[in-house]
Formats: structure tokens, sequence, C-alpha cells
């Protein structure tokens, strides 16, 4: 009796300011090696007439260390309250860490964002394309050797399915169903049947451009580009132009800017020339038109295309393809704060 007294008198004195403070009371009172259930033990050793008497003594010792624990539980949760209203919400709070722009989203955008300025429209298509929009309204039809360049992924049900070797497909799907003007941008994603290494991946994005109206030249198509490359390089860029052959231009030509590290005096990246390849263009072949039913005697056009990984390699030094898509954090911290 004596001792319960005594732990009726230590739990009356208690007090709870934080939440570690009740639970120490919770685990010492009424915990399962708490002081409650050992003084119930205590009940096996009375004498059989006090038992009830006891018994009473005891549970009612229960419900004051309950009581004590609601108490004191409530005592503790007005408290915080209090505080919260004494907050100085003008305070600056804690920063959230956020997460970084991929670098190809970055560059999408930052192209995106040029052309838009010169009046391109963005368009965007299907990633899985059929043969017509993805080869042969392009120019490339069956058996046409241009296709051993760009080996896809056919589904095995369909053939006639792929998934699109490049955003020409997009072009294709605008002429369908737009007549000039037509000016637009096509950034996406393309597939090809490449084994995976530093300079080759089985997928890659690009951003294709595509012009045409009346009256539009070569010489449209030179300026546009070296626009474009002096705001995403700075002013003192160079471009030039070397003759190439694409299926769905004529003349077609691809075009170089002067060595983003060497600035044109020659070194590794450049391979010593001075300067680097970055995008293909050339005018609108007139079958190309006549297959979407744009008279080639009214209408001329012209379009390109880049790879992003290449114009992200350029601008950032980024030597190996796996990297985009390996989501390793310590690559992908480094883009902290670009946009
Ligand atoms: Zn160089």
């Amino acid at each position: 009796m004596q001792k319960i007294e005594g732990y009726k008198n230590d739990m009356a004195a208690y007090e709870a300011p934080t939440t570690e403070a009740l639970e120490d009371f919770r685990i010492k009172y009424l915990g399962t090696k708490g002081i409650v259930k050992a003084v119930m033990g205590e009940m096996k050793n009375v004498q059989p007439e006090k038992k009830k008497e006891f018994g009473q003594i005891l549970n009612a010792f229960k419900i004051f260390a309950e009581d004590k624990y609601e108490a004191l539980k409530a005592a503790l949760s007005s408290a915080e309250n209090k505080t919260t209203a004494n907050v100085d919400w003008s305070l600056p709070g804690d920063s959230i860490p956020v997460g970084t722009r991929h670098p190809l989203s970055i560059v999408r955008n930052q192209i995106v964002s040029i052309f838009k300025r010169l009046g391109f429209a963005v368009a965007e298509g299907p990633e899985i394309e059929d043969d017509w929009h993805n080869f042969t309204a392009l120019n490339l039809p069956e058996n046409h050797p241009a296709r051993d360049m760009q080996d896809t992924f056919y589904l095995n049900q369909n053939p006639d399915y792929l998934l699109r070797t490049h955003t020409s497909s997009v072009q294709a799907r605008v002429m369908e169903k737009q007549k000039p003007p037509i000016r637009i941008v096509c950034p996406g994603r393309v597939y090809r049947n490449e084994t995976i290494s530093a300079r080759a991946h089985c997928f890659f994005h690009q951003v294709e451009g595509l012009y045409v109206d009346d009256n539009v030249s070569f010489a449209d198509l030179k300026q546009t580009l070296y626009f474009f490359v002096q705001e995403m390089f700075g002013k003192e860029a160079k471009v030039r132009f070397r003759p190439s052959y694409f299926p769905f231009t004529e003349p077609s030509a691809e075009m170089d800017i002067s060595c983003t590290v060497c600035g044109g005096r020659g070194c590794s990246l450049c391979k010593h020339t001075g300067w680097v390849e970055i995008l293909g263009c050339g005018m609108v072949h007139p079958k190309m038109l006549e297959n979407f039913q744009i008279d080639p005697d009214t209408y001329t056009g012209f379009a390109f295309g880049m790879g992003i990984e290449r114009i992200c390699q350029l601008k950032y030094r980024i030597n190996d393809l796996r990297l985009y898509s390996q989501n390793d954090v310590r690559f992908l911290r480094q883009f902290t704060g670009a946009v």
C-alpha cells in the first residue's frame, strides 16, 4: 500500500514538456514491463479474504495512471498548438531540393524557342509509325539503299508498323493535312537498330524543321540556319555548307559550324579540321511535295534535321551517348540551375 502511494505521488508530480517525456511516462507506468503491471502481479501474494479489497485499490491505481497519462498528453498537445500560434510566418522557409532538367530537355527547349521566334510552330507525331509515313512518302521506297542506314524495330505481327527512324514522319503527317504555308519544327524521340556504345544508341532525339511556301529559296535556308547557330553557339560561330545527299531533299547539304572547343584552330573534337558537323538540310524534293498533292511549280521549301544529342555534346562536351539514359545522378546534378 505504501508503494502504491509512493507511485501515485511520483505520477502526480510528473511533467511531460516533450513527446519523449510523455512516452517515457507511458513506458515506465503503463508499458508491458511497467509499474502498473508489476503491482497487479502482487495480487497472487494477497490472502484470499483481502483479494476483493485489494483488487479495488489496484483498479483505482490503474485508472489513476491512465488518467494522468491522458492529462499529460492533452497538456502537451495544447502547448504545441500554442507554440504553432507563436511562429513567425515571415521567416524564410527551408528550401526543398528540386530535381534538374535533363540536358536533352534543356537543349530541345532552347532549339525550339529559337525557331519559334522565327515563326515556326511545334508539330508532334506518333513514335510508332507506318512504312508510308516513315519511308515511302519521304522518297524512300522499298529497296531504297538509304533504308539500310536506318534499320529499326518492326512489329512482328504487322511489319508495316515500326518505330520511327526520324521525325521526318511528322513532316509527312503535317503535309498530308495542311496546305502551304507550312512552317514547323518537330522535336521527338527516334529509334535505330544499333548496338549501344558511346557513339551509337538504339534511341536518340531529333529536331527537324520544314518551311514550305511560295518563293522559299536556298538563301532562306542558309539565313535561317545561320541565325539558329548564332543564337545557339554565339555570334562568333561560323557556318559552312557541304554538298550531300538525302532522298527527300534536292539539293542537299550538311552544315558544319566552327569548332566550339578550339574556335577553328584545330583540336581532337573537330579532328583538327576546325569544323564540326551539326545538321543535314536541303530544298524539299519536288517528288515529296507531289506525294502530298502540293504543286511543286507553285511552292518550294526547305527542310533540316539535327540530333539533339549532337548539339548537347557540342554545348556541354558530353562524349558518351549512354550517359543520357543511365539516370546517374552525378551526371544529372551537373545541370542544376540550367534552364
Ligand atoms: Zn576543334
